[in-house]
């Protein structure tokens, strides 16, 4: 392993066994974390080509079982966001797709840096479970249309440990180890056709648009080489994606969104990925006709009751599903207010991120545990005029102090400008 560390350290290649000997012996148990840190820190810097980026998620995707979901009979999509603030895509746009046919079979995975995870969220819910057997994942799939798992089945184990290692080394932002995180656990996942949400600005790991469309690339390269119909939207994270960030507030406004309700440029975001899911599983000619499904399904309450069914199927409190101010509550909520006049002409979103993480909704090291109550919601997006005195949004805080510094950070993450601002795209266009 010192060995492999050095390679990589000098800026030299690694062949496919060097990366096999690492994550094999890493997933085994072998190779301790501070050496699998060495040499994740050295990749973060020196890079990795195209061959040792697809050496690694193939090495990865190999490293426990691997679903096969082409005898289920119909065509299994699947979805993933490169990670960001508020994003809580899937739990909107997983039973979504699934109330209108299209079988959804997800892994996902929890909080990194300052991005939130489908897990930590989803386990707001009181008896969730995503650890089921590769068994259970089949007949839930076969039974509803829908299952949500985790790393923690025996699938793509490497990426769950790799994943949990690089949220507190600082070795998140490189797009090999993204690309391999994010498509092993997609081939292992055994999903026919897959829509990849790659994010891009101040909250996304990519923050230029040239990054995210090249890290869009590899991914869209490595699903071809698996034999796999890949597509790529490259979305906007220069401010949170709806208005919750933290655990139980983002459940809640998905739920919101469910019900046909919820913030406008989450729900248009939704029907987007959503809608791609659906044109690739045959189920519309244009993006434009399959968002219109989409959007008929989440304002009939067919979308609702898929999500209700994932929940009990998985163990979970469907009264919290129908009752959502039975979901975790924070101790003190008080408002966020803006000190001057003007308009929001740029947001820190990974700092935006942070705020929820220091508030107890993140982990800074491994072992750290989620408060799945706190975090902030944020009602203003970048172009809208605000006056002096305004309230923006509110903390959601279990701790006096911790609630303090959060607006202190909020409020420091937020740019206002005198001149008029325009409002932001949300998509910046696909690659498949
Ligand atoms: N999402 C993942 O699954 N992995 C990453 O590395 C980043 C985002």
């Amino acid at each position: 392993m010192i060995n492999v560390i050095e390679q990589k350290r000098d800026g030299g290649e690694l062949t496919r066994e060097q990366i096999e000997f690492f994550i094999n012996g890493y997933t085994a148990g072998e190779i301790p974390d501070y050496q699998a840190a060495a040499l994740l820190m050295a990749i973060y810097i020196n890079g990795m080509n195209r061959r040792e980026t697809v050496d690694l998620t193939m090495a990865m995707a190999r490293s426990g079982d691997q679903l096969q979901l082409h005898n289920m009979g119909t065509f299994v999509v699947d979805k993933h966001s490169s990670g960001g603030v508020g994003d809580k895509t899937t739990l909107v746009v997983q039973p979504l797709v699934a109330s209108l046919g299209v079988p959804v079979g997800k892994m996902s995975g929890r909080g990194l840096g300052s991005s939130g995870g489908t897990l930590d969220k989803m386990e707001c819910i009181d008896g969730w479970t995503y650890q089921l057997s590769l068994d259970e994942c089949r007949n839930q799939l076969a039974d509803i249309g829908l299952v949500l798992a985790g790393q923690s089945v025996s699938l793509a184990p490497a990426d769950g440990l790799l994943y949990a290692l690089r949220d507190v080394t600082a070795t998140v932002g490189n797009k090999s180890l993204i690309a391999a995180s994010i498509m092993s656990k997609k081939l292992a996942g055994g999903a026919d056709g897959i829509v990849l949400d790659v994010k891009t600005g101040s909250g996304a790991f990519m923050e230029t648009e040239e990054e995210a469309r090249e890290l869009a690339q590899i991914m869209v390269d490595i699903g071809e080489d698996a034999g796999r119909e890949v597509v790529a939207v490259i979305t906007d994270m220069n401010q949170p994606l709806g208005y919750a960030v933290g655990n139980a507030l983002e459940v809640k406004e998905a739920i919101d969104t469910l019900r046909g309700d919820g913030p406008p440029d989450f729900r248009q975001h939704c029907l987007k990925i959503a809608g791609y899911m659906l044109l690739m599983a045959g189920k519309a000619e244009t993006i434009a006709e399959a968002e219109q499904l989409a959007a008929a399904a989440l304002d009939d309450g067919r979308a609702l009751a898929k999500f209700r069914e994932m929940v009990a199927a998985q163990g979970g409190s469907v009264e919290q599903i129908d009752n959502p101010d039975l979901l975790p509550r924070a101790k003190y909520i008080e408002d966020i207010l803006i000190s001057r006049e003007g308009y929001i002409s740029g947001m820190d979103t990974s700092e935006l991120g942070w705020a929820s993480v220091n508030l107890g909704g993140g982990r800074r090291v491994k072992s750290d545990k989620i408060d799945p109550a706190v975090g902030f919601l944020l009602t203003v997006k970048i172009g809208d005029h605000v006056s002096a005195g305004q309230v923006i949004g509110k903390i959601h805080a279990d701790d006096p102090q911790k609630l303090e510094e959060a607006r202190k950070q909020i409020l420091d993450a937020i740019e206002v400008s005198e001149r008029p601002v325009k409002a932001l795209p949300h998509f910046y266009g696909f690659i498949s």
